[in-house]
């Protein structure tokens, strides 16, 4: 098969057999011809003691069971009826890691869930969520959130290096060792022990010798027992409590959290640890939600995907598509998936747009190429340029949208409080500000471009290399433009109407630093909007009279010296002893894209659940490659 071009990945090519899926690349089956769900049953579930041990958990846990080999899901499928089965279902976490290097398409998913009429409304969800083929980590919501599938097209043995996660159960589904090599190497085998702990079981559908060994070699004690149909061995194993040194038990109540900033950063961590039964305490010096750099009325759902698929792509890439999934639930309720055209506008614009093409292969419903009668098509506005059209993207309303995150019965508010400074004092944090302090376990700072402010404490002599970039939008009625259908991109964007008002912007002031609006920035946002698009008015573009009375938004975005975002702990900064504090910072203004999938990372590493970002992509968004010793000033 030819290798497709990145970000792409290669689909399974499957042959229907009598209604079965099978692998023409390894002339195996997916499953049982009989019955595959009695074999998933019998040779993953009940040998792993799944519902057992799900109706054993402690509220608020996580249960972790990682795969090789995803297929058609049939197996997560399964892990998850039966997880649905048990009394936990509301009150702990089912995870799910599996690695696939050739997943099938959307319209063979679907066509190999249909067999399984007990399952549908489960594997519905699954293919509504399904993801595009693109290489690296997907991580999926499903079932309100209670069920975290992370799933990694690319090789087992990528995936087992790249994510960080600890199993309590493993399914090892690869298809026979004699024709999938690849997925038994010894290398990955080996892996296995390092992503287990004591008490870890395991299932296989195989009972070769020499996989035996090494997984006896790994750590876990293994067992032959009866096979499923015609098979007539299996194996099973689990790692004996005696085979590390037990963890140190954790008496302490689970650790506190207060979030500083209830801007669209903060707001998304405080709702996804509250989905996941955190209680988190929610502070900020506004008296409700999203009215910083996040008030916006409307902000386009926009990434520019870099020509090179490097890691900055990657996690750009990774981010758009995660926020489609993750603002789903809000549809028409401060999210709207109009489409977005990116325009090939200029010159540079154009030939960047074709060599990022040329070099790319983007499915289609991720992004494709139009032409300007297309792109006219698609927008509604006449447009001189086509450009990338991005189905799936569209615009939210960020200030009432962190007002709705905000709204949980986890989250508690303190809002109205001004904070001046965190201290260390014993083993917690002190927050104080305006009226009272607050101690608590753990931090994280979501407070946009005041945040090196807050973040530089006592004792400490380096400096963040942040810095403010104030964004001023302009709101144009609609009765005097014709309103697009999706959202337009180029040297300004411009969102389709709502009540009564397309919002434009934003400027990129990095000299000006006046909260206040102006009309000189008001003017650079008509005259760069009438540049992109001069049929957009409806009779003559505003006058000057008209310009000055123009509403519009202050905004400061927060941005680092590399432009990229900051997700993380700042323990162990330069010896520092500052556990327990966090930054989520640093979006600069593609805070709306990147923030779902950095707070849903953040909300894994603050519950020590499987991480939704590989090595490589956490290692980019590290808050201490912000941090400089030496105090010189930033240009
Ligand atoms: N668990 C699946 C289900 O529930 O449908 C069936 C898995 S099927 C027997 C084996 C899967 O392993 C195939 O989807 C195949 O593409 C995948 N696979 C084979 N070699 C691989 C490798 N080196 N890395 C990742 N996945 C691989």
């Amino acid at each position: 098969m030819a290798e497709v071009t990145a970000p792409a990945i290669e689909p399974a090519d499957i042959l229907w057999q009598d209604g079965v899926p099978e692998s023409r690349l390894f002339g195996d089956v997916y499953f049982n011809r009989d019955n595959g769900l009695e074999e998933t049953r019998h040779v993953f579930i009940r040998p792993n003691r799944l519902s057992e041990r799900f109706a054993g958990l402690p509220d608020n846990a996580a249960f972790v069971i990682a795969e090789f080999g995803f297929g058609t899901g049939l197996n997560f499928l399964a892990a998850w009826q039966a997880w649905r089965n048990s009394p936990v279902n509301q009150r702990t976490t089912l995870h799910f890691v599996s690695a696939e290097r050739y997943p099938l398409t959307r319209e063979d998913l679907t066509r190999a869930l249909a067999l399984w009429p007990e399952l549908q409304d489960l594997g519905n969800e699954l293919i509504r969520h399904y993801p595009p083929l693109v290489r690296g980590v997907h991580r999926v919501l499903l079932d309100g959130g209670r069920v975290r599938l992370t799933l990694y097209f690319g090789d087992v043995l990528d995936a087992m290096r790249e994510l960080e996660f600890t199993a309590d159960a493993w399914f090892l589904d690869g298809f026979t060792p004699s024709l999938n090599p690849s997925m038994w190497l010894d290398d990955a085998i080996l892996q296995i022990r390092h992503h287990s702990k004591p008490g870890t079981t395991l299932a296989t559908f195989t009972a070769v010798g020499r996989i035996r060994r090494a997984l006896t070699d790994g750590g876990f004690t293994m067992t032959k027992v009866e096979g499923f149909g015609r098979k007539r061995e299996m194996l099973t194993g689990v790692i004996p409590e005696s085979a590390f040194e037990p963890p140190e038990a954790d008496a302490r109540k689970p650790a506190s959290i207060a979030i500083i900033g209830a801007g669209i950063a903060g707001s998304l961590l405080a709702r996804n640890l509250a989905e996941r039964g955190v209680k988190v305490l929610l502070v900020d010096g506004a008296n409700n939600a999203g009215n910083a750099a996040s008030g916006n009325l409307q902000g386009a759902l926009y990434v520019k995907l870099g020509v090179e698929f490097n890691a900055q792509t990657q996690l750009a890439l990774s981010a758009l598509l995660f926020s489609h999934r993750y603002y789903a639930p809000y549809r028409n309720n401060g999210w709207y998936p109009t489409g977005l055209l990116q325009m090939a506008w200029g010159e540079n614009e154009q030939q960047r747009q074709e060599r990022f093409l040329d070099r790319n292969h983007y499915p289609p419903e991720v992004l494709a190429p139009v032409n300007a009668a297309e792109a006219s098509n698609r927008t509604g506005i006449p447009v001189e340029s086509g450009g990338l059209w991005y189905a799936h993207s569209g615009w939210l309303e960020p200030a009432a949208l962190c007002k709705t995150l905000a709204d949980h019965p986890n989250i508690q508010h303190c809002f109205g409080m001004e904070v001046q400074g965190l201290a260390k004092c014993d083993d917690q944090w002190v927050i104080t500000g305006s009226g009272h302090d607050i101690r608590t376990d753990r931090i994280a700072l979501c407070s946009g471009h005041q945040t090196p402010e807050l973040a530089s404490l006592t004792g400490m002599d380096g400096y963040f290399r942040f810095k403010p970039i104030r964004g001023q939008v302009s709101h144009l009625p609609e009765e005097r433009i014709h309103s697009p259908k999706a959202v337009i991109c180029g040297p300004r964007y411009l969102n389709p109407s709502n009540k009564g008002v397309c919002v434009t912007g934003a400027t990129f002031d990095l000299h000006e630093l006046s909260p206040r609006e102006s009309v000189d920035s008001h003017r650079e946002n008509l005259t760069e909007l009438t540049t992109m698009l001069p049929e957009l008015w409806k009779n003559e573009p505003p006058s000057e009279t008209e310009t000055e009375a123009l509403e519009g938004r202050v905004g400061f975005r927060c941005t680092t010296h590399d432009y990229q975002p900051v997700a993380g702990s700042l323990d162990n900064l330069e010896g520092h002893k500052l556990d327990g504090l966090y930054l989520f910072t640093g979006l600069g203004s593609k805070g709306l894209t990147y923030a779902p999938l950095l707070a849903e990372f953040l909300a894994d590493k603050l519950t020590g659940q499987p991480a939704c970002l590989p090595r490589s992509l956490e290692k980019r968004v590290n808050p201490h490659r912000c941090y400089k010793m030496a105090k010189t000033e930033i240009t």
